[in-house]
């Protein structure tokens, strides 16, 4: 094959053309179809959450899309059995809300100008057409999905299965017909579950008074509402059984005011509450849910006064043919005028809309199927107890719990045509037979003539059942017996109840175990500024176009290293593009890696050849990276797993051994060269396959070339077969004998960095000490490259253990296993530098004065915006931190700096981990950086810093301390700061563990090239 023979890379990267390349390769290589009769590997399965066969990949599909393929890759890889099942949902009310919309379009006809069986014939059309789109845009994006197995919530097999559960759950009692109050939209004209209306709190309404007069004429009873023009469908009048106020009424009768019907006056502990209003309540059992329970326990009327199209029915009187809120207004008129208007007064209620469409909804009394929830919610409930299913993050379990043991019945018809269509016939008596296959006479008296139930099924009914549906249930497979229960459901919190919830009860109840092992749900994608994506906000990101522009890669590494427990994840283009940039920085690398790669066989007779301490030092580095990324996946921890892998590639591989080993690489030495040779096999390839699961597209290309350069016949010829690095244990020793030399070399190109001292002007006057004694001796060895990278003359090198004294206008750092003093003096103008700093902090002290008595002033505080405030204290604290660093700096250059205290040195840095690789320069502290570039450097997280700078850190410290302390202060901001405290400790150790290090190192590193140029 062509590709085969490609040994040299292109020189730019060019993702278009790679990502288009590998997709076909691995689809006709059959990798991604997973074998039910293969007994050899264990198991793992994933079954993708449908998405709407009307949707188009958005954000939130390509995050789900990218964490499974994570998890399937890597697990593919690391022997499994993998199937990752695809599929689309026929999604009732959003399709049939499409194509109606396309039909007003093109046709100017409705559905009902179609008929049903024309009607659907035309989704039928629409669903061949573009159902495969949404597939299409997984494909693109890498997707390992096995696409032999891809499902459809109404093709046949889940057809029978649908109509398999609504009959044995029939027959078993746990679904029934009723008449009841339900949840109604008037604009979809269907009824809804009660997950399917989100409630808007506090919106603001009012509370009408008004009174009915008692029967008799002997006096009046006042009642407040909401919501006036449901008292035409009044039918009693409550009051509280111990409310002497009433006592005596209770029993009699009042006269409805429009309609002059009498009512009941009743007694009721439960609708009543004495202390509310006027302790008397209106009673409207067919239009409010309370009352229709308070009408079921006294026997009362149903009168329905508003019909399924919102508007006014016959039993409305006055106001018949009305829209509900015209009517609204109406009634408090035709009140007023018969002097029984008792006033209104603002009122903040709960108001229920659609979720579709937004409409208020309505609750109507119809005949509606329902599904018996309770006996089914319990094995559910008793499955997370026992820990069958177990979620992540771990706080989603008590949701669940709240939320399973307070479940109502389940409203499972709807008035659509687009859907399962309800099982059930009628006969001309009206007798109702259930059936799995359309029945020909009656089953209670043998009529023929059967009418089959227009409704349709809710759309998460048959989504409920995904897990076994789409394996073949009712029979029982070998694909049912292999993957069922899957590994992880993996899904947005979102739909927890609407989807997890019921696929567990139902999966329970058919299956007799869990669809799931592990149900863990990602945060959701918000914007940069924490704002949701919305088309009215215009801040929505198409993963489509980011695609095209930076490529999948790109977009499913940022996903993945977005993705935190427990908090919503904020996207930002820039970070994409940052590692947009990663995948050119690792190109790049494996470019120049395959050049000094020729003539290398891989498994030669590298192992004669003379292994470095740095070839030592990668290898383990390799091995720990493996460790790390594979514990960091095992726990869902998808940020720390990429970040893990990031750091490593980025920094390790790219930027140091990749310099490292160019000296082996260009040299004389044979043996030295093939040891350099076989090590950058051994790293890049391992890089490749930790990398695979996250970008699979590059890895695929450059493990091709790597695999031609080194003529290694005996890897797999596609990396998706290649097997993931497994854990071992890491070479310690290697790391501590090579760290330091890394640690140094970063600590003295802060200094530079810091100090504004060019590579190009060398440093003199360098000490290094405190070194362990194998680390010394590698110190004194590679003293000549120290200081070639560095531009230094190592004046002293002490003996183990010794740390260098300090001096004035001299900077020290301290790393896990070493210490360095630069001393400063004839490489900065002392004075004129000093004459800059104190000009610098003269203006920044005027700036900040301005500041604080802004600050400072009620008036704007009060007025101004948060945002603006927050901007300002923000604003604010940079500068008492930049001040800071400009007095340590001064403070450095005149000797006088306070050089004995030790700290953490993260102490400083209280960064999300998560913050972007984008280029920009970090504003940090020399020795804070110093440390972290250690720790980047290998040398583990360095525990203390000795510097020259103690002053700048006390600064820092405190001015963050006082602006928490502020912030602590205002009460809003009190509840949200000790809900983020855990992650905030969290993130911190994750921040020590790596980020710090990314911006600090690639600085230095920046720096360093700049100099050697
Ligand atoms: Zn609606
Ligand atoms: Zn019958």
């Amino acid at each position: 094959m062509e590709r085969e023979a490609r040994t040299e890379l292109a020189k730019g990267y060019e993702h278009r053309e790679v990502e288009a390349r590998w997709y076909p390769f691995w689809l006709s290589r059959g990798y991604f179809h997973a074998d039910e009769n293969d007994r050899r590997r264990p198991p793992f399965s994933i079954v993708l959450p449908p998405p709407n066969v009307t949707g188009s990949l958005h954000l939130g599909h390509a995050l789900t899309a990218t964490l499974q393929d994570v998890l399937v890759r890597w697990k593919r890889m690391s022997g499994f059995n993998a199937m990752w099942l695809p599929g689309t949902d026929h999604a009732g009310i959003a399709t049939q809300m499409v194509v109606e919309k396309e039909l007003q379009r093109t046709e100017k006809k409705s559905r009902h100008d179609l008929g049903r069986a024309e009607f659907l014939k035309r989704i039928w059309e629409w669903r061949d057409r573009f159902g495969s789109r949404i597939g299409e845009q997984h494909k693109a994006l890498g997707a390992s999905l096995d696409w032999e197995r891809e499902r459809f919530t109404m093709d046949a097999g889940l057809s029978r299965a649908v109509r398999e559960v609504f009959v044995r759950l029939h027959e078993e009692g746990l679904i029934y017909r009723e008449k009841k109050l339900i949840n109604w939209c008037p604009r979809c004209r269907t009824a809804l579950s009660d997950l399917e209306v989100h409630h808007e709190e506090s919106h603001p309404g009012e509370l009408w008074s008004f009174a009915y007069p008692l029967a008799d004429g002997s006096g009046e009873i006042v009642v407040a509402t909401t919501r006036p023009e449901t008292m035409l469908g009044d039918t009693a009048v409550a009051v509280h059984p111990d409310d002497d106020r009433y006592r005596a009424l209770v029993g009699r009768k009042v006269r409805h005011p429009l309609l002059g019907r009498e009512i009941p006056i009743i007694a009721d502990a439960i609708l009543v509450d004495p202390a509310f209003g006027t302790g008397a309540v209106k009673v409207t059992p067919a239009h409010d849910f309370n009352d229709f329970e308070t009408g079921k326990r006294h026997g009362l009327e149903q009168i329905t006064v508003i019909g399924p199209d919102g508007r006014m029915t016959a039993e409305a009187g006055p106001v018949a043919g009305q829209d509900r809120f015209e009517a609204r207004k109406s009634v408090k008129a035709l009140v007023a005028e018969k002097g029984l208007d008792r006033g209104s007064r603002p009122h903040l209620l709960s108001l229920g809309r659609c979720q579709r469409c937004d409409t208020v909804v309505e609750p109507l009394l119809s005949d509606q199927w329902f599904v018996r929830i309770a006996p089914l919610a319990k094995p559910a409930i008793e499955a997370v107890e026992q820990g069958r299913t177990v979620f992540v993050p771990e706080s989603w379990t008590n949701t669940y719990m709240a939320w399973m043991r307070n479940i109502h019945d389940w409203c499972i018809s709807r008035q659509l045509w687009w859907g399962h269509q309800i099982p059930a016939w009628y006969c001309p008596d009206g007798h109702v037979t259930v059936a799995r296959e359309t029945p020909a006479a009656c089953a209670t008296c043998g009529k023929g003539g059967l009418r089959q139930d227009e409704d349709v099924l809710d759309t998460w009914f048959s989504s409920g059942l995904w897990p076994f549906s789409t394996m073949g249930w009712p029979v029982r497979t070998a694909t049912l017996a292999r993957f069922y229960p899957t590994s992880v459901m993996e899904t947005g919190h979102d739909i927890v109840f609407f989807w997890v919830a019921r696929m567990m009860m139902m999966g329970l109840h058919f299956m007799g175990d869990v669809p799931f092992r592990t149900v863990y749900l990602h945060p959701m994608v918000r914007d940069e500024k924490g704002q949701k994506m919305s088309k009215t906000r215009g801040n929505v990101i198409d993963p489509l176009v980011i695609t095209e522009q930076y490529g999948a890669d790109a977009l499913r590494f940022t996903l993945a290293a977005l993705t935190a427990q427990g908090r919503d994840m904020k996207l930002a283009k820039d970070r994409i593009e940052g590692y947009r940039a990663f995948a050119n920085k690792l190109w790049n690398a494996s470019r120049f890696a395959l050049m000094n790669l020729e003539g290398h066989v891989d498994g030669g007779d590298s192992e004669t050849a003379t292994v470095t301490p740095a070839d030592r030092w990668i290898v383990a580095r390799t091995q720990r990276a493996v460790n790390e990324t594979i514990a960091a996946l095992e726990a869902f921890r998808f940020n720390d797993a990429a970040s893990t892998v990031y750091q490593f590639v980025w920094h390790e591989l790219c930027d140091w051994y990749i310099e490292l080993a160019k000296e082996a690489l260009y040299g004389d030495d044979r043996m030295k060269r093939r040891a350099a040779q076989a090590t950058l096999t051994h790293v890049l390839s391992t890089a490749l396959r930790l990398l695979h699961p996250f970008m699979p597209f590059i890895t695929e290309e450059l493990w091709h070339a790597l695999r031609a350069r080194v003529q290694a016949d005996r890897w797999p010829d596609s990396i998706l077969a290649a097997e993931y690095p497994q854990e071992g244990p890491v070479d310690e020793s290697a790391e501590r004998r090579f760290g330091p030399i890394i640690g140094i070399v970063d600590a003295i190109r802060n200094v530079r960095g810091e100090m504004n001292v060019p590579y190009k002007v060398a440093l003199e006057d360098v000490e290094i000490g405190a070194l362990e004694a194998d680390a010394r001796a590698t110190v004194r060895e590679e003293q000549p490259r120290i200081e070639r990278m560095a531009n230094v003359k190592v004046a002293i090198l002490h003996e183990p253990g010794r740390s260098p004294p300090r001096r004035p206008a001299s900077a020290v750092a301290v790393g896990t296993g070493f210490e360095v003093r630069v001393g400063l003096a004839g490489a900065v103008d002392v004075a004129a530098e000093t004459a800059r700093i104190t000009k610098e902090i003269e203006k920044l002290e005027t700036e900040l004065g301005a500041l604080r008595k802004k600050l400072q002033n009620p008036g704007f505080l009060a007025k101004a915006p948060p945002e603006v405030v927050e901007k300002d204290r923000a604003r604010a604290d940079e500068l008492v931190e930049k001040r800071g660093k400009l007095d340590t700096h001064r403070a450095m250059l005149a000797g006088t700096a306070d050089d004995t205290a030790r700290r953490d040195p993260m102490e400083n840095n209280q960064q999300n981990p998560t913050t972007p690789p984008t280029p920009a320069p970090a504003q940090e502290n020399p020795i804070v950086q110093a440390a972290q570039s250690a720790v980047a450097a290998g040398t583990e997280v360095a525990k203390n810093v000795v510097s020259a700078v103690t002053d700048a850190i006390e600064r820092v410290t405190a001015a963050r301390k006082s602006a928490k302390a502020r912030k602590a202060r205002k009460p809003a901001k009190k509840k949200a700061a000790r809900r983020a405290a855990p992650k905030r400790k969290a993130a911190k150790k994750v921040a020590k563990k790596r980020k710090p290090a990314r911006k600090a190192k690639r600085k230095a590193a920046k720096k360093g090239r700049k100099g050697r140029r």
